[in-house]
């Protein structure tokens, strides 16, 4: 079993849905993954809150595999932002993004974190991903998340670090706006272009694909009665993607579709409550059972 490193947003969040509305809860891109991740291996968590981030705020950690040394506080508000989300839960708009602590961070990777085998760069300025990967040692798998933000504003950054990272995760519509093709399956293949070798694109309730060397992977998303907040799905299924693969002794091409269905599977569980909240109370023996029904829901006799 392998750790993981990441970087990324720990933040506040306000999230308004057809179904309710929480304020200043904790989340971010990092602790999404975070807590995903640590489900199935350790993670090492490098990000910055502000000095209203308390020592209450970080119980969402406590007793989980993540290692917080590399998590600074310093003087200034943490990092929030605000969604409001359609009636059908598809559209999202983003109300505010307060960088805060955020506009001056500059990653600092601990020493004994640097020569961590497995690392997934959240969703930040590709600046930042490319001053952690200066920092760390040979890494066995770099995996990278992005958004729209960073596509449309820092294109030249953002192929510099995607030429360096073997694994994309990435949504629909980034994938069409990073590849200028609407079509998927060529959209996947020109961003393999820019350099990842797998890309992996979310698709939201309607599941994910994922090129193969000779081909695609592609799952459904688990039909579920009770959909409540999409916020921080792409995160975590990060989180149960990578996490899968370090925990994995190899990285076959039977794994790395495995780690599709843990990553569908953890997304799944986190949209059922607001926040973090349904991960914060998931199983073991939950996760196992809805591999389970992934299995059922795709599975067929040939004829
Ligand atoms: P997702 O729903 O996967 O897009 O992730 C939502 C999480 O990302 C929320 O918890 C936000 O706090 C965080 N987030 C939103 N915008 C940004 C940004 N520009 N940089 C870093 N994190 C962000």
């Amino acid at each position: 079993m392998k750790s993981i490193l990441t970087v990324g947003s720990v933040a506040f969040d306000s999230v308004k849905t057809p179904f309710g509305e929480v304020s200043r809860v904790v989340a971010g891109a990092a602790t999404y993954f975070s807590i995903a991740a640590s489900f199935f291996t350790d993670v090492r968590l490098v990000g910055v809150v502000g000095d209203d981030f308390l020592d209450d705020h970080l119980s969402v950690f406590t007793d989980r595999r993540v290692d917080l040394d590399g998590l600074q506080r310093v003087a200034g508000e943490t990092f929030r932002w605000r969604g409001e989300y359609s009636s059908d839960l598809n559209a999202r708009e983003t109300i505010y993004t307060h960088l805060n602590v955020f506009e001056d961070f500059s990653p600092r990777i601990p020493d004994r974190f640097q020569t961590t085998p497995f690392v997934f760069l959240a969703n930040i300025h590709p600046a930042l991903q490319l001053e952690v990967l200066e920092q760390v040692k040979q890494p066995e798998l770099v995996a990278l998340d992005t958004m729209n933000y960073w596509i449309e504003g820092t294109p030249a950054e953002l192929q510099k670090v995607l030429g360096r990272v073997n694994v994309l995760v990435i949504n629909d519509s980034e994938a069409r706006q990073l590849s200028g093709e609407a079509n998927l399956v060529k959209a996947a293949r020109i961003i393999q272009g820019m350099g990842p070798e797998r890309v992996v694109i979310k698709r939201g309730e309607y599941g994910v694909l994922m090129t193969k060397p000779d081909g695609f992977f592609a799952v459904p998303g688990l039909p579920l009665d009770r959909v409540c907040d999409p916020t921080g799905a792409g995160d975590t299924f990060a989180g149960g993607f990578v996490g899968f693969l370090a925990a994995a002794t190899q990285i076959t091409d039977q794994a790395v579709n495995q780690a599709v269905i843990a990553g569908s599977v953890m997304a799944s569980f986190a949209v059922e409550e607001f926040g973090l909240d349904r991960l914060l109370t998931l199983t073991d023996m939950e996760i196992k059972q809805r591999f389970g029904a992934f299995k059922r829901l795709t599975h067929f006799d040939e004829l």
